[in-house]
């Protein structure tokens, strides 16, 4: 890009066509120190032409016109040198400015923002597009958007790429759709934290990419989730014709107050209504819940699992961890031992209210839960029946094999190259209570499986006390559906 180019972009400034540097310059008067917990350990101010800020972004401004022209650069990665990158704008710095100046560094911003932006797509040529496959399709990955405008207590979005959530332009977007086809790629997964947000945009970008792909020759998935706050029918429809095959949605909790109390302004209705549209439309689902939040007890957790095994989606369920600086651990003392603990394996979290292997017990029972959802089967049947089939299916056989075992034993296995190994840590008695709950599973094709049967046998067995089942009858049922806000 040539510097009158980025002139254009950045509204009243020229740039000096020897240095890259904008006319005039930018001024920045704070900027922060924080710590590797990113605790603020002090702010410092600067006399205006001394501000770092400014100095960064005039280099990065420059850095991006000599790389756009440079033809040997295959792909520029961007990134801060402190614990944060682009967090946002701080009012602070803007004390002592006149508004023409707020106007000026704003606008030279947005110039960086343009500069950026107008950087050739990165060159991925020595990847081979069979690297990585979706369904046999030579899979790559692509971003429209950085953050989120939500504020859910327990992501990270925030701490990650900043509060202030910025997509790229449609034609951008397109731009690097048709760059992938041309390279041989057949399926994109946009990886955006939040990609619907601007519906109407996304909208868009779906008519085009119909008008582009009429036969779907791209599929398109967004692994990352989306939040059905955003999503209508009118979206669903149209993402489903411009070749989004897979719908990944966050329920998180069925429980009101937990969603309440994590921020989220997400209602059961308007889930329930994307689900049933995408599920018409042939989507396949998964939806997400969290296990563990604060707030939550063992029966809301069991609450949203039988929820969502009664409607036709996968269940992806994610144990609870503190992310360091997410809104829900602010202002906690964390120790080094926090943060070691703050990943999905570590099943950190346990309260008065349920326990780790409470935790580990459910994300197994969520397991067995879509081993069944997503068998071959059709209309209305029970677990009982298909376990006296035959299954042509080794891997499938082995499934039967092992709910055979955990009937007659009490007892469930893994099935390993060494044979049977015992999982010591799954509760049975937990899993026959959440199965009660379900009553019936709902598979991905809309196939029905009682396991209600089945769960009763193991809570009459002779090897458990119903106390030790815990089950109560009627527990919960389904979640009251509460009015959109
Ligand atoms: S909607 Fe998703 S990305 Fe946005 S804040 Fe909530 S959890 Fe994070």
């Amino acid at each position: 890009m040539k510097p009158e180019t980025l002139a254009a972009r950045g509204g009243a400034h020229a740039v000096d066509e020897h240095s890259g540097a904008l006319v005039p310059p930018l001024h920045t008067s704070t900027t922060f120190a924080r710590g590797p917990d990113y605790r603020l350990l002090g702010a410092a101010s600067y006399a205006r032409d001394e501000a770092p800020a400014f100095l960064a972004v005039e280099e990065l401004l420059r850095a991006a016109t000599q790389l756009a022209a440079d033809e040997t650069v295959k792909v520029v990665f961007v990134k801060g040198s402190g614990p944060v990158f682009c967090a946002g704008a701080d009012l602070k710095e803007r004390r002592g400015m006149t508004r023409e100046q707020v106007r000026e560094r704003r606008l030279k911003g947005f110039a960086v923002y343009s500069a950026l932006e107008a950087l050739p797509m990165p060159d991925l040529s020595d990847f081979t597009p069979k690297s990585y496959t979706l369904t046999g399709k030579p899979l790559t990955f692509m971003i429209t958007s950085r953050s989120c405008p939500h504020k859910c207590s327990f992501c990270s979005v925030h701490t990650t790429f900043g509060t202030d959530y910025r997509r790229r332009s449609l034609d951008q977007m397109l731009e690097e759709i048709e760059l992938r086809y041309q390279q041989g790629y057949r399926a994109i997964d946009f990886e955006d934290d939040n990609l619907t947000y601007y519906k109407q945009t996304f909208k868009e970008l779906c008519r085009r990419l119909i008008l582009r792909f009429p036969n779907r020759q791209m599929e398109f998935v967004a692994m990352n989730g989306i939040s059905y706050l955003s999503l209508d029918d009118e979206l669903l429809e149209l993402m489903y014709d411009a070749g989004f095959s897979h719908l990944n949605l966050a329920l998180v909790s069925s429980d009101k107050t937990v969603r309440e109390t994590t921020k989220r302004p997400h209602t059961l209705e308007a889930y329930v209504k994307v689900v049933s549209k995408a599920h018409q439309l042939g989507f396949k689902i998964v939806s997400y819940q969290i296990l563990g939040l604060p707030n939550e007890s063992l029966d809301s957790m069991i609450q949203t699992l039988a929820f969502n095994s009664r409607l036709p989606v996968l269940l992806g369920a994610s144990p609870f961890y503190r992310t360091p600086n997410s809104p829900i651990a602010r202002g906690l003392e964390l120790k080094e031992s926090d943060f070691i603990k703050a990943r999905l394996t570590a099943l950190a979290i346990e309260t008065q209210s349920f326990t780790r292997d409470d935790i580990y017990t459910l994300f197994v029972t969520t397991r067995i839960i879509n081993f069944l959802k997503g068998l071959p089967v059709d209309g209305a049947t029970n677990l009982l029946e298909l376990m006296s089939r035959s299954w042509s299916e080794p891997r499938t056989q082995i499934g039967f094999d092992l709910l055979k075992q955990l009937s007659e034993t009490g007892r469930l296995y893994f099935s390993t190259a060494r044979g049977l190994v015992e999982n010591r840590k799954f509760r049975i008695q937990l899993f026959a209570r959440v199965l009660i709950e379900i009553g019936t599973i709902r598979c991905q094709n809309g196939a029905a499986i009682s396991v209600e049967k089945f769960a009763r046998q193991l809570v009459t067995s002779e090897k458990f006390s119903s106390d030790e089942i815990g089950f109560k009858p009627g527990l919960t049922n389904s979640p009251e559906l509460e009015s959109s806000p």
